[in-house]
This record gives structure tokens, sequence and C-alpha cells, in this order.
């Protein structure tokens, strides 16, 4: 019997709570609680500095990004870092780090070139069919690479200044969108009654088809994922969420009990992961993600190469990276755990899907491919000529 391979840490679905906060153990009431966890984040270089050691690249990071992307990080998320380590990869997704403030000349401050398709404040209509909808400027914690950095969180010199209401109209006039995607910032910060009122006059709108949300909530703040949260979201169905996670460390037991919860309210589930330096750049990782992703019953649906936001050098990898752990996983595991890795194409050109080169040769006769060990195989194409009877 070969030996079982040697299994990450992270594969294990590990309990961040009760917490101990401050070095206290804090009341599990009070831990469980969002708006707790919310009132708590870590926020201020003050209140970094109690918690954990930094080296000089991350406070000088802290002092800079007040007047860039805020710092904001959740206890319950904050938790998930090893102290002990510089390189720990949710460390390296929340603090700031001097390197933001560089400058590469290909970043741009808006990479994925919303604004410029933006017919009303707030909502980007690039595709024929489905609009994205920008609801909130605010999210739990603040992801050091976000694309939406010019007006997320509020520090940028950007506001995001969304009229709902204009949106709607917009909406009722477009009889051609049939779905729409609420995203911000982090729609599921709103309360149950403010987003259950935007669903219902989303709803009211009879041609939208199909409802999603994206949010990072249920990882920074699985707190938030409570039976009256999905019990209203379940009113609205067809409503799908994505959630965005990157690495398998982030699953932790809080975070599958909020995902099962949801799932059991009917709410199909996909992830998104940004492909990050130091954090997910390996297949192993991805690999022990991904399984734990589908045990919470959350499809991998896309793995995106990180934007040209500015200052985000220091977290971003090769294309070819990406490339090499899509062919890592197709065919070495469930189809399902396989992500379709894209990119946002630079200036505005929405989502290129970004795949292995299995197809080797096509002509009109025949179809040279590789499967994922490498053999080859011909397909020929039908026959034009009559067939014959055996
Ligand atoms: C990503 C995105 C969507 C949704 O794209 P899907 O591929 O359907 O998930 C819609 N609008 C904008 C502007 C987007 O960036
Ligand atoms: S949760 Fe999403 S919108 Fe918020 S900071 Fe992270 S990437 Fe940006």
């Amino acid at each position: 019997m070969p030996s079982p391979p040697q299994e990450l840490p992270e594969k294990a679905f590990v309990s961040h709570a009760p917490g101990y906060w401050g070095g206290q153990l804090i009341d599990p009431s009070d831990w469980n609680d969002a708006n707790w966890q919310l009132r708590h984040r870590i926020n201020s270089l003050e209140k970094l500095e109690a918690h954990l050691e930094l080296s000089s690249e991350e406070r000088a990071g802290v002092l800079l990004s007040g007047s860039k992307l805020a710092m904001a990080i959740t206890p319950h998320y904050f938790n998930l870092i090893e102290a002990d380590n510089p390189d720990c990869p949710i460390r390296r997704q929340v603090i700031p780090r001097i390197e933001e403030t560089l400058h590469d000349p290909v970043e741009m401050d808006d990479p994925c070139g919303e604004d410029g398709r933006m017919p009303v404040p707030g909502l980007v209509h690039r595709y024929p069919d489905r609009v994205l909808l920008l609801v909130t400027d605010r999210c739990a914690a603040y992801c050091r690479y976000c694309t939406r950095s010019r007006v997320v969180s509020g520090a940028g010199q950007q506001e995001l200044h969304t009229d709902l209401e204009a949106a709607f109209s917009y909406l009722e006039r477009h009889t051609e969108v049939r779905d729409v995607l609420l995203s911000g910032g982090d729609p599921l910060l709103f309360s149950d009654a403010k987003l259950d009122a935007i669903l219902t006059r989303l709803r009211s709108i009879k041609h939208l088809e199909f409802l999603r949300i994206g949010s990072r909530v249920p990882i920074f703040l699985p707190q938030r994922i409570t039976p009256q949260l999905c019990q209203m979201l379940a009113r609205h169905h067809p409503l799908w969420i994505s959630i965005h996670t990157n690495h398998p460390r982030e699953l932790t037991t809080e975070v599958r009990s909020g995902l099962e919860m949801l799932a059991n309210h009917g709410i199909p589930l996909g992830n998104q992961s940004v492909l990050l330096r130091g954090v997910n750049d390996d297949a192993e990782v991805m690999k022990s993600l991904v399984h734990k992703l589908l045990m919470c019953r959350v499809r991998p649906y896309y793995l995106y190469q990180c934007d040209l936001i500015r200052g985000s050098s220091h977290l971003r990898c090769s294309v070819s990276k990406g490339i090499e752990i899509i062919e890592q996983l197709r065919g070495h595991t469930t189809g399902y755990a396989v992500p379709q890795f894209v990119i946002d194409a630079p200036g505005g050109g929405g989502k290129v899907p970004i795949n292995p080169q299995y197809l080797l040769q096509r002509d009109e006769q025949r179809t040279l491919i590789r499967n994922f060990e490498g053999r080859r195989f011909e397909v020929a194409e039908p026959t034009a000529l009559p067939l014959i009877h055996d």
C-alpha cells in the first residue's frame, strides 16, 4: 500500500470559537454576535500592535493605508493568523504592507474599467443580459488586493454614490436584463430589513429571473449568517450566493455552519478565489481549499488572476501559475472542484476564460487532443461520405 500523502493541517475544519481576545476568554454569546465582532474590529495601528508584533513593512503599510484602502479585520478572521509566522497567508490578505505604495506602471485605479460602464451611479452594465449593482462601499474586513479599492472602505479618493432608485428604474426600462448581481462592498453587511427591501424591490421587476449576492461575510463574519437572514433570503428565490475565500484555513467550523445554513435554505453557493502570491499559489493548497468547499456544498466558480489594481504587485502571480494550478486539478480531482480560471480584461473587456492547452491541433477532418496525463488522442469529424451497412 502506498503511504497516504502528507496532510496539510489546513485540511481539517478547526473551530475558532469561543475565542480568546486580547488574552482573555470571551463569552461565546459576545463572540457569536456579529455586532460584537464588528465593534471589535482591528482598524488602527494601536489595536493591531496590541495583538500582533508587526514587521517594519507592515507598520509602515498600516500607517499609509488610511489614505488608500482602510484596514479592518474582524476578531474572528484575525484569530486565524499565525502570530509567529511573518508569511502567514491570512495575514498577507488583510494586513497592509509598504509595498502597497509601490507603483507598477501597468497598474490602474479602476482595472476592470467599471466606471465607464455605469449607466447610472453604482450600476455596471457590461454584459448583454446581466448587471452588477454596487449596493454599499463597506465590507466586514478589507482585502489588500481589492479590485474596487478606489471606492471600497471610504478611505480612497473616490466615493461610491449609488443611486438605488435610479438603478431600479433603469432595470425596469431594460427588459433585456434577467440577472442582477448585488455586490459592493458587501451586501450582507446591511440589516435584514434593508436587504429585504432591496430584494423585494428587485423581485417586483418581473423580467428579473435570477438574483445573486457576492459576499465575503460568510468568511470574515460567519456570525452574520443567522436563521433569520437565511429565511429572509429564501423568500427571494431563485437567489444564489457567491462567496470569496482564498485559503483552506479560512474554512473553519463556524464558516462551515454558516454555509450549511445557507445551503439548507436552498441557496446554491459558488466560490470566487483570487490567485495571490504567498497565499494560494500552490496546487496542494488550492486542492485542499476546493475539497473543503465541496464538503461545505460550495461549488468553486472562478479563480481570478489578480487584477492590475494599484499597489498589488507583491500579491500578484504570473498567469502561467494559474494555468499550472488548473492543470494540476483538472482530471486529477472531482470536476465540480475545478474553478474556471479567468482574467478580467484590463481596462474593461469582461472576464476571459484561460485554460491549459488540451487542444493540440484541429482541421476539418480531425481534432488532436491530449488528456490530463498528457496522452494524445485523435477525434475524427463525422465523415461526409454516405455510410455503408456492415
Ligand atoms: C463578473 C461580472 C458579472 C457576472 O459575470 P458572470 O460571469 O455571469 O458571473 C456581471 N457584471 C459585471 C460587470 C461583472 O464584473
Ligand atoms: S470583501 Fe470583496 S469588496 Fe470587500 S475588500 Fe474584499 S475583495 Fe473588496
